[in-house]
């Protein structure tokens, strides 16, 4: 299997004809030759995306919306091959790619099909001055949007569609680790009748394609989601050339459990917000903090739970958690599980590598619970992103909130009270984009998504993506005789 590049319409083979092996996670082989681009590749595609910029830009807002449709359609009606594709390219369990990854894919053009149909540009009247004010917000010309390993198709078309709704012409990157579905994707997008050039491909390793996505004159802004230190470096990269940048980068999310919070619905979701994903989601809370009147039941009935948890082959229906990404993202996980007793870290389960009869080479973890004694060890402070969480006790609603904001991230917090008053005091505190209360990872499509401190830089979601796909201009009329 040979994953090209998509450029002009066409699947084509990059330039160099240069290729990187890609690897199933599931069981450690290698399964597919990917594209290997580089610059005189980006070139390419940003003149394809040049010539189609006029004609997509001017199509009425109702036939943009019917072709995101008809893409949201296509995912739909391709459901089952989708998730095994991504399934296979990542090793997530099959039935977290079918219920969670493509379904949201769908979603994310429907969703954006309808809100640029809602989307409407601001006038101000300045009265007494018989002046008024209108403002233009018309697309930016070409994008470059790259996107991470960790849920591939999700968040490729969570920047895609909003991109296109605009009017944008798209230059797109997906992660080098899991590009398939991003490949099968531009197919349906062709199918789904986006006019070719509209959305150009690229796929290739993120030092060479990827900087040069970011660097090249004519894409204008980044829309980029992947680790902050690679954020760190694709701002210094485009800030000098003033481009646009929204970044939504790493997290090290706190979840704070009180006494008085429902406690069945917590440690249910508590497992989920630890584990989802392999643990492998920006959004999971990898710290999780508990009062001491309930530290110890919770320490029980949590490594119990998590004890209980299967973890196995990504298509078997009984895995709850399949394959970690790859070899190196593995090792790298495992560096910091055998760190702990350096930390101050007692490990209570899992942390050990997996063997799954007949996928001997595949990339398995048991998950980790680590019961550490600070807040300021590596193992909090670092984000790790695999099936790893620590636990600590505290004891006032002040000493959490401190935990909680003493990390060098703000993506998001979770909070379990049923004190509404302290649920308010806290998600006012807490140093984060997103909290949640009493509940975990509950998506609105339409609300802002993003991270402040280190967590990055935007918003993504709704209208604020629209706003940062388009470039506002005012227009100011004196009606004076
Ligand atoms: P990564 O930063 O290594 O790579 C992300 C993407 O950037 C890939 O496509 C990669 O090829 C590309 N890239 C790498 N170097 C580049 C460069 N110099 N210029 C341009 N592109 C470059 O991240 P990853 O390992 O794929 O993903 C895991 C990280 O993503 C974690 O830190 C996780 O928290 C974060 N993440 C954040 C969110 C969010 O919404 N905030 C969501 C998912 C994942």
């Amino acid at each position: 299997m040979q994953i090209q590049n998509i450029i002009d319409g066409h699947s084509i083979d990059p330039i160099d004809n240069r290729w990187i092996d890609v690897f199933e996670p599931a069981n450690g082989k290698f399964y597919a030759t990917l594209a290997n681009s580089n610059e005189a590749d980006v070139n390419k595609a940003v003149e394809a995306a040049e010539s189609a910029f006029e004609e997509w830009s001017n199509f009425t807002i109702a036939k943009r919306s019917e072709i995101l449709m008809n893409i949201a359609h296509a995912i739909e009606s391709q459901l089952d091959s989708l998730a095994a594709a991504e399934s296979k390219d990542n090793g997530k369990p099959l039935s977290l790619a079918a219920k969670v990854d493509i379904p949201r894919a769908a979603d994310n053009f429907r969703f954006f099909a309808h809100a640029i149909t809602q989307f409407a540009s601001e006038s101000h009247e300045s009265i007494g001055l018989k002046t008024i004010n209108y403002t233009l917000r018309h697309p930016i010309g070409i994008v470059g949007c790259i996107s991470p390993w960790n849920l591939p198709l999700y968040l490729f078309t969570w920047k895609i569609a909003p991109a296109l709704a605009a009017g944008n012409c798209v230059i797109a990157k997906p992660s080098e680790i899991t590009p398939m579905t991003a490949f099968l994707l531009g197919k349906i997008c062709l199918e789904s009748g986006l006019p070719k050039g509209v959305l150009n491909i690229l796929n290739g390793l993120g030092s060479s394609v990827g900087q040069a996505i970011v660097s090249h004159p004519k894409i204008k802004a980044i829309s980029f989601t992947g680790g902050t230190q690679t954020g760190a470096q694709i701002a210094a990269t485009a800030a000098p050339k003033f481009k646009k940048l929204s970044l939504e980068l790493g997290g090290k999310n706190p979840n704070l459990i009180f006494e008085d919070c429902d406690y069945d619905k917590m440690l249910n979701t508590t497992l989920r917000s630890s584990f989802s994903n392999q643990g492998q989601i920006c959004l999971c809370g990898s710290r999780i903090f508990v009062e001491r009147s309930i530290y110890n039941k919770f320490k029980t009935d949590f490594v119990n739970a998590v004890k209980s948890l299967n973890v196995g082959h990504p298509s078997d229906p009984q895995t709850d958690i399949g394959a970690l990404v790859s070899d190196s993202h593995l090792q790298k996980v495992k560096r910091y599980i055998d760190m702990a007793p350096s930390e101050g870290g007692k490990i209570l389960c899992g942390g050990d590598i997996k063997i799954i009869s007949g996928f001997e080479e595949g990339y398995y973890l048991n998950p980790c619970v680590i019961e550490i004694d600070n807040n300021a060890c590596r193992l909090n402070q670092e984000e790790i992103f695999g099936p790893v969480v620590t636990l600590m006790p505290f004891d006032s609603e002040k000493e959490a909130l401190d935990l909680a904001n003493s990390v060098s991230y703000g993506l998001s917090a979770s909070v379990w009270t049923n004190n509404l008053n302290r649920s308010m005091r806290l998600s006012e505190k807490l140093e984060s984009g997103i909290v949640w209360v009493n509940t975990w990872m509950q998506r609105d499509l339409r609300t802002p998504f993003g991270g402040t401190k280190d967590s990055g830089v935007g918003r993504e979601g709704g209208f604020e993506a629209l706003r940062f796909f388009t470039e506002p201009k005012n227009i100011c009329i004196n009606y004076s005789d």
